[in-house]
């Protein structure tokens, strides 16, 4: 048994969205509270946790395949394996039975059992008992508003104001893995973007599944994300993932004219098809759609929309993938997560309809509404040439630490080289745009005038 002098080290792996890192920020809090030590080495670890994702099948594909890869591991040494997260939700039955080697399972409301859960698993490994710790129960009011993330990066945070979602789209299982929704309280979020700012982070970056759902009390998303905009020393706020259903008048306009709000709004349309649409329960039409961004455009027309897209949903005919590829062609966003539908366990699509597109049609209309984006995105970065835009700096480039990256205030990746503009993590600098590809802007110093 480990003792008090020998810590136990734990690596943590993290798959999927915003939240699911947001997630591990709080389970590293939490075991570190109780004495677990982080490795980044898997090799030196006694306990190797993954926090997973079930809504993208490739993000389940890949805890699948690393599962595997622990089994060598585990065969070799003493070794506590868990699963966190949407899988260990969803999967609880198949992960167990199928996969002896879990010993941990914890859903994303359990995370405060995480350390018990995991001392239980190591003792009885070393009595040599195979006990599965369980903690899978969804709960209506947990929301770790008292926990302290354990946070990585220096110039963004992220805060999840609230959890869950009710809206039942019917391809999504967040409801099933992660519960009902439920909001922070709102004293508590910005006391925290108040200590966000101290540490020196200069972005907040405004979590949920459903974040501009937010309610708690009189407040509603706007009054939140407009007090967490007027702390001191916060120069940006960012907001993800919102529902178009949620974007009452007073939202936009606090975006569109509040200096540390970005213009940047994502816009989930998911299919331009009135019946695809109906059929995933998204509760707005095409035109609805295109009003919402017509008024956001109106507003205010150099902000920045993007979108996600799914092709291929159950029974979606030519016709009907052509309208979403209509409706992308003319509302030309600046990015877009396209995806192929892939039916995921428990939810209403699994349940009701069938999945019936090919997977060879579905390819197909991936890659047409991919280049046609990638063509859009390209006329709409070259929109920037002999601009100069403010940028915060994130760090170096991933190619090369002799360039500098950092973001637009729409989000937007930018590249420069450091030897010409000196820079560090958290400046917000003038860069003047000198060329652009459907992903990256390309800066330099601004000529002097
Ligand atoms: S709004 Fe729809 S897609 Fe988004 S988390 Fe809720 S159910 Fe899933």
């Amino acid at each position: 048994m480990k003792t008090k002098s020998t810590p136990t080290h734990v690596h943590l792996e993290t798959f999927g969205c915003q939240m699911n890192e947001y997630d591990s920020e709080l389970v590293r809090s939490l075991m570190k509270q109780d004495g677990f030590v982080f490795t980044d080495e898997r090799e030196r670890a006694d306990v190797i946790l993954m926090n997973t994702c079930a809504i993208r099948e490739n993000a389940h594909n890949k805890v699948y395949k690393h599962l595997s890869e622990l089994k060598k591991l585990k065969r070799q040494r003493p070794l506590v394996v868990g699963v966190l997260g949407c899988m260990a939700q969803n999967l609880k039955e198949e992960l167990t039975d199928i996969q002896p080697l879990v010993d941990v399972l914890a859903g994303p409301d359990a995370y405060r059992q995480l350390p018990m859960l995991i001392r239980n698993a190591m003792r009885s490994q070393e009595e040599g008992l195979d006990q599965k710790g369980l903690a899978v129960d969804l709960s209506e009011y947990e929301t770790y508003h008292d926990v302290i993330p354990d946070r990585n990066d220096g110039v963004n945070a992220w805060i999840a104001v609230m959890r869950g979602c009710d809206n039942f789209c019917s391809f999504c299982v967040v409801p099933y893995t992660r519960g009902r929704e439920r909001s922070r309280d709102p004293e508590g979020i910005v006391q925290e973007a108040h200590r966000i700012a101290e540490q020196g982070f200069k972005q907040i970056t405004l979590l949920g599944q459903n974040v501009n759902s937010y309610r708690f009390g009189d407040w509603d998303f706007t009054q939140l994300i407009t007090a967490v905009a007027d702390v001191p020393g916060i120069e940006r706020v960012r907001f993800t993932s919102p529902h178009p259903k949620d974007f009452p008048p007073s939202l936009l306009d606090a975006v569109v004219s509040h200096p540390n709000i970005c213009k940047q709004i994502h816009l989930p349309l998911q299919s331009g098809s009135d019946r695809m649409l109906v059929l995933m329960n998204r509760t707005y039409t095409n035109k609805e759609y295109r009003t919402l961004v017509d008024r956001i455009r109106t507003l205010r027309s150099d902000i920045v929309l993007t979108t996600d897209i799914i092709c291929g949903f159950c029974g979606e005919s030519d016709e009907e993938f052509a309208e979403t590829y209509r409706l992308v062609n003319e509302t030309r966003f600046h990015s877009a997560f396209i995806f192929k539908y892939s039916e995921r366990k428990n939810t209403i699509a699994a349940r009701k309809f069938s999945d019936d597109v090919s997977e060879t049609v579905k390819t197909e209309r991936v890659t047409r509404l991919f280049d046609l984006q990638r063509n859009i995105a390209y006329e709409r970065n070259r929109e920037y040439l002999k601009m100069t835009i403010p940028v915060l700096v994130e760090g170096d480039a991933k190619r090369s630490a002799a360039q500098g990256m950092g973001k637009s205030d729409g989000n937007i990746t930018v590249i420069w080289d450091k030897c010409t503009v000196p820079s560090q993590p958290g400046d917000m600098i003038s860069l003047a745009i000198y060329d652009a590809s459907s992903t990256t802007l390309y800066a330099e110093r601004p000529p002097v005038n």
